[in-house]
C-alpha cells in the first residue's frame, strides 16, 4: 500500500465533466490530480454530437475544439418507427466529434494547465471528513485532498461506496454503439430513427466515420437472444435502419455496449463529495445534451471549489452554491428530457409526436430549446 501526496482537488473519473473541471481549476493556479480508471484514447458509449453551447467556454480554457476537424452539424433528420422522415434546423448546432478524440484532447490541455492525471486507477473506497478525504485505488494507492469530485458517470463502484439509493437497482435501458462507413447521412446532418422499444443516433464524427449508437430496453435483447437479432427483429423494423445496417461497413468487430443505463433522479451532493455530469443526473440522450451538461457542471463546480479554495467561502458554502447552480441550469432540461423520452420511447405516441412536430415545427425548436444551453451560460 502507497501513500500518495496530499493535493487540493481529488477529481474521480476523467470523462468530460472530470476533465472540464480539473482544466478550470488547473487554470486557476489549484494542485489537482485526477483518477481515471481507463488510459486515453478510448472509446465511450455517445452518440458524439456535441452541443455548440460549450464550445466558447472550453475555447476560453485553451481547448479550441475546432483544432479536431469536427464535422458542423446543424440539421436535424427524425423518422418514425415506420420510416415517416420530420426535418429541421437545428436552432444552435453542434459538433460530430468523437469521444477518442475529444476525451483525449481535454486530458493533454488539463495536463498542460498543470493537473496531474493518473490513468489505470480505479477507485475503489473513500475515507471522507471534515477536512476532506482519502482515497484508495485498485492499485493500492492512497490519495488525500481537501476537496473531493465524483465524475465517474452514470454508475460506478463509487455510487455504492457512497450507498446512493440507485446503485443497487437494476435499470430497464441498454446501449449499443459502433463506428461505421455509410453514405446515408450527411455530414451536416444529425439522424434520429425510432424503431419498437428504442431509439438510434446517427451522426458523422471528425474522420467522415458514421457514429451508430441506440437505446434500447433490455427486455427487446432478453427476446430477441442475441444483438444480431435484436438489430434484425427490432432496428430493422424502420426502413431507414434497416438500409444503414444493410448497406453500412461495421469498422469494429464488436460492438461497445453498456447495460443498466438508468435515468433515476440523484443528488448533487453526497457527504463532503460534490456530483459532476451523469453522476449528478444522466439527462435522456434524445436530448443529444449530456456531454453540454456535463462540461458545464465542471465549470459551476469549479467556480464554487475555487472560491473555497481561496478563502472567499466557507465548504458549507462550497457545497450548497454548487447544488444551487446545478439545479438551476439542468434541473429543467432533465425534466424535459424525461417528457421527450416519454414520448419517443412510447409507440403510437412517437407518432404522434411527429405528427405534431411535422404540422408545428415550432414545437420542435421548443424542445431543443428547454433541453438546451445557450452559449453564454457557460463562456
Ligand atoms: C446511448 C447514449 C448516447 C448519448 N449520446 C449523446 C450525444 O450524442 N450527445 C451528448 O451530448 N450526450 C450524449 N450522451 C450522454 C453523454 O454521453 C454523457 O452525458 C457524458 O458522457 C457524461 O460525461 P461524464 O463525464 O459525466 O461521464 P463519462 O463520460 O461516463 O465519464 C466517466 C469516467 O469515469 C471513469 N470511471 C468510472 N468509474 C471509475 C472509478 N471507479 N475510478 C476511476 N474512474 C472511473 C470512466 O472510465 C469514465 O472515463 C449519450 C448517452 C448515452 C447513454
Amino acid at each position: 500500500m502507497r501513500t500518495g501526496p496530499v493535493t487540493d482537488i481529488l477529481v474521480l473519473g476523467g470523462g468530460l465533466a472530470g476533465l472540464s473541471a480539473s482544466l478550470y481549476l488547473a487554470r486557476a493556479g489549484h494542485r489537482v490530480r485526477l483518477l481515471e480508471q481507463k488510459e486515453y484514447p478510448r472509446h465511450k458509449v455517445c452518440g458524439e454530437y456535441l452541443s455548440l453551447e460549450v464550445v466558447p467556454y472550453l475555447q476560453s480554457l485553451g481547448a479550441d475544439l475546432y483544432t479536431l476537424q469536427p464535422k458542423m452539424q446543424s440539421r436535424l433528420l427524425l423518422t418514425g418507427p415506420g420510416g415517416t422522415p420530420v426535418r429541421q434546423q437545428l436552432p444552435l448546432g453542434g459538433l460530430g466529434l468523437s469521444r477518442y478524440a475529444l476525451d483525449h484532447f481535454l486530458a493533454e490541455r488539463a495536463t498542460e494547465a498543470g493537473a496531474h492525471i493518473h490513468t489505470r486507477q480505479k477507485v475503489l473506497a473513500l475515507n471522507l471528513d471534515e477536512d476532506g478525504g482519502e482515497v484508495r485505488t485498485q492499485t493500492g494507492d492512497r490519495f488525500r485532498a481537501r476537496v473531493l469530485l465524483n465524475a465517474t458517470g452514470k454508475r460506478s463502484i463509487v455510487d455504492k461506496v457512497l450507498q446512493r439509493p440507485f446503485a443497487d437497482r437494476t435499470a430497464p435501458w441498454m446501449a449499443v454503439k459502433q463506428h461505421m462507413a455509410w453514405a446515408g447521412c450527411p455530414e451536416d446532418e444529425v439522424q434520429l430513427h425510432n424503431f419498437p422499444q428504442g431509439y438510434c443516433g446517427v451522426s458523422q464524427v471528425e474522420s467522415g466515420v458514421v457514429n451508430v449508437c441506440y437505446l434500447v430496453r433490455t427486455e427487446a435483447l432478453r427476446q430477441a437472444g442475441s444483438l444480431e437479432q435484436l438489430e434484425r427483429l427490432f432496428l430493422s423494423a424502420n426502413p431507414v435502419l434497416e438500409q444503414l445496417l444493410g448497406d453500412g461497413q461495421r469498422l469494429w468487430k464488436r460492438p461497445l455496449v453498456i447495460s443498466n443505463v438508468s435515468f433515476a433522479r440523484k443528488t448533487q451532493r453526497e457527504s463532503q463529495v460534490l456530483m459532476l455530469g451523469d453522476a449528478a443526473g444522466l439527462i435522456s440522450p434524445l436530448c443529444g445534451n449530456g456531454m453540454a451538461m456535463a462540461i458545464g457542471a465542471g465549470r459551476l463546480a469549479g467556480e464554487q471549489v475555487h472560491a473555497f479554495l481561496d478563502g472567499r467561502i466557507s465548504r458549507t458554502d462550497m457545497q450548497r452554491n454548487y447544488t444551487r447552480s446545478w439545479r438551476r441550469h439542468f434541473s429543467h432540461r432533465l425534466w424535459w428530457g424525461r417528457q421527450v423520452q416519454a414520448f419517443f420511447g412510447t409507440p403510437g405516441l412517437t407518432d404522434l409526436a411527429l405528427r405534431a412536430i411535422r404540422y408545428f415545427p415550432p414545437v420542435l425548436h421548443q424542445i431543443i430549446r428547454r433541453t438546451h444551453g445557450t452559449p453564454d451560460y457557460v463562456s
